[in-house]
């Protein structure tokens, strides 16, 4: 199978990345033990789309965002792992992320190097594109209700990764963390 794997929130902790980086950076306040419950968490904050815009292409001049440098940025339990056992036996692994800011091209590849994940052992291709059905995958593994939506309207198949701004999402396949995806994809595979 062709496995298509979103990076922020299906593998990458950006809300905990990004929310150290706006608190140690006095950006915006963020209230002690906030979680996000929906993708426009920044309008919580008090930020309007282009506050946040703004402050991801200055956490990304940084260097501070989409790689930790120091704050919260481990991928998430089991990823690397999963990704290269499938791989072994035969699976394909496309990343497709919508990062699209200055630098986040150079900051994902070090990151990705960072904790030892590659090209060629735990993955075939990575796509940075906003419209994730142009990617030909057999399943997307993705966080966002948008990117669900958008596939399942064309027929493709997305498995939801459970965070709670989609827990209302109704889907056909959920997975819960890497071990779930590891095991929907060798179930649909057989
Ligand atoms: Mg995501």
């Amino acid at each position: 199978m062709i496995v298509g794997v979103d990076l922020d929130s299906t593998v990458y902790p950006f809300i905990q990345n990004y929310m150290e980086f706006i608190r140690a950076e006095e950006l915006f306040d963020v209230p002690e033990g906030y979680v996000p419950d929906r993708w426009s968490f920044y309008e919580d904050l008090g930020m309007t789309f282009q506050d946040f815009t703004a402050s991801l292409e200055r956490g990304a001049s940084e260097g501070k965002i989409f790689k930790g440098d120091g704050f919260n940025d481990m991928p998430y339990a089991g990823f690397s792992h999963v990704v290269r056992n499938l791989r072994s036996e035969g699976h394909h692994i496309h990343i497709i992320t919508h990062r699209n800011v200055k630098h986040a091209v150079g900051l994902t590849m070090e990151w990705l190097d960072s904790y030892g994940i590659s090209f060629g052992t735990h993955f075939d291709a990575i796509h940075f594109v906003q419209d994730k059905t142009l990617v030909n995958v057999d399943i997307l593994i993705d966080d966002s209700q948008a990117n669900y939506y958008a596939a399942t309207k064309l027929g493709q198949c997305c498995a939801i990764y459970t965070q709670p701004w989609n827990a209302h999402v109704n889907s056909e396949f959920r997975v819960n963390d890497w071990a779930d995806v590891d095991q929907l994809v060798r179930s649909l595979s057989v």
